[in-house]
């Protein structure tokens, strides 16, 4: 039988890792730059930390989706489905309330959610994660849309495009609950069976419903933004203030939707088109509660999680990869038995001043060593046989021109920081 990776999984090849790179990079960068610093959390935490953050209402179709298993020791952990909680549940174990506030924490790393598997939606993906904890405000709601935007810019993105919404204050949900329990009750055996247990326990979360039935069924139906109260509806509008201010585009999408309850007013998403269905790189939103409801003080967040695969897939369209892996600066390619213990040596060396160098491990006859160099995209080679020994040198190649020099080789490093490619 040939092995395959578990469906839903990838394998991330190194002609992938420059945009990853790019991702991290941008987080660094835009993320750092604000003062969020990076917080490392375990892949798995106690099923609880995760089972406690979806609370009272008991959203199944959350739950459903975890990698929930007992250890050897009869723990019940849990693959982490989110970011948010196990950074809430880190923030308060390691007393984040004493920092000076706000606190903002980035993290990126893999999320398990046993999904239907199809374009863009996968059971281990990556996700790049922002919180920042303590302010609740337009401003820090809108400096934090600001941020998920400019990070995807610096990704090197120019087409996507931010949503808002809000989902209002606990009494404004609940008045929405209300009405849509009132409208949907009568037509709920038309509803499918995902949305109907969704209206029994979360009525919200009807909206998000990908069933085309469903979404017949609701497409007259109130969205939450028309039911926000007076504080709520303030918010909203200053945060759209301060995003049209900033530059930051922006459409109002009534229909954002965020499930669980802690989630409060400001809800976003970020979407881009050209990517398939699942076009949303990411969503978030204010949640104030939840620190509380995980046993922390009571202090309220906003923050957001993008999907990196989805990131990705959308640098594709933005500009088309380039398929090769970068070359070394230098492949040496050692002519007779005694070079190639010198190759090594000097490879050795040239590695040490910050070079990429390679080596042939064997000796080479010319033709098949310059071929090997031309293969793996390296600039120049570096030959060496009886006669160069002779002379301490050795045959510098520049492979794109054809020249070629003979160097000492404590001139070669600097002969390779000098040229453009090899820098
Ligand atoms: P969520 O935590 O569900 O708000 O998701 C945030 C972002 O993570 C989404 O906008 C997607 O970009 C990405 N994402 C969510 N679920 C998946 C999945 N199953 N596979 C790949 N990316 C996902």
């Amino acid at each position: 039988m040939k092995l395959q990776a578990v469906k839903g999984t990838s394998d991330i090849l190194p002609e992938q890792q420059p945009d990853w790179q790019r991702v991290l990079h941008a987080a660094q960068q835009v993320l750092g730059g604000a003062g969020a610093g990076r917080l490392t959390t375990p892949i798995f935490e106690h099923a609880e930390v995760f089972e406690k953050s979806v609370g009272d209402s008991a959203d199944l179709v959350v739950q459903k989706e975890m990698y929930t298993f007992e250890d050897r020791g009869e723990r019940r952990l849990t693959l982490r489905p989110e970011f948010t909680a196990g950074v809430m549940r880190s923030f308060i174990q390691h007393g984040m309330h004493t920092r000076p506030t706000p606190v903002k924490l980035w993290s990126t790393g893999p999320i398990f959610r046993a999904e239907n598997v199809q374009r863009g939606r996968y059971r281990q993906f990556h996700q790049l994660n922002y919180e920042m904890v303590g302010v609740d405000s337009a401003l820090a709601d809108a400096e934090t849309i600001e941020l998920l935007y400019r990070t995807l810019t610096v990704c090197g993105l120019t087409k996507h495009h931010i949503k808002l919404g809000s989902v209002g204050d606990p009494d404004d949900r609940r008045t929405y609950n209300d009405y849509l329990r009132t409208e949907l009750t009568p037509l709920q055996d038309r509803l499918s069976p995902t949305s109907r247990e969704r209206l029994r326990l979360n009525p919200m979360r009807v909206l998000d419903s990908k069933d085309e039935g469903d979404q017949q069924l609701i497409a007259n139906l109130k969205r939450p933004l028309e039911m926000l109260s007076g504080a709520a509806l303030e918010q909203f509008e200053q945060v759209q203030s301060y995003l049209s201010a900033w530059g930051v585009p922006f459409d109002i999408d009534p229909g954002i939707v965020r499930g669980l309850d802690y989630y409060r007013r400001t809800a976003f998403e970020v979407h881009y088109h050209g990517i398939g269905a699942q076009s949303a790189l990411g969503g978030g939103g204010r949640y104030d509660g939840l620190l509380e409801l995980l046993g922390g003080p009571n202090l309220p967040g906003v923050g957001w999680a993008i999907g990196i695969e989805r990131v990705l897939d959308a640098l594709e369209q933005e500009e088309p990869r380039v398929a090769a892996v970068e070359g070394p600066a230098l492949f040496i390619v050692p002519l007779d038995d005694a070079a190639v213990a010198e190759g090594a040596a000097l490879a050795q060396r040239l590695r040490a001043q910050g070079l990429r160098v390679e080596f042939a491990y064997q000796r080479r006859n010319p033709g098949k060593g310059l071929r090997d160099a031309d293969r793996l995209g390296s600039r120049y080679a570096a030959l060496r046989g009886d006669d160069e020994r002779s002379r301490g040198v050795w045959q510098l190649k520049d492979l794109a021109s054809g020249e070629q020099q003979e160097l000492l080789a404590e001139d070669l490093g600097a002969a390779l920081t000098q040229a453009p490619r090899a820098l």
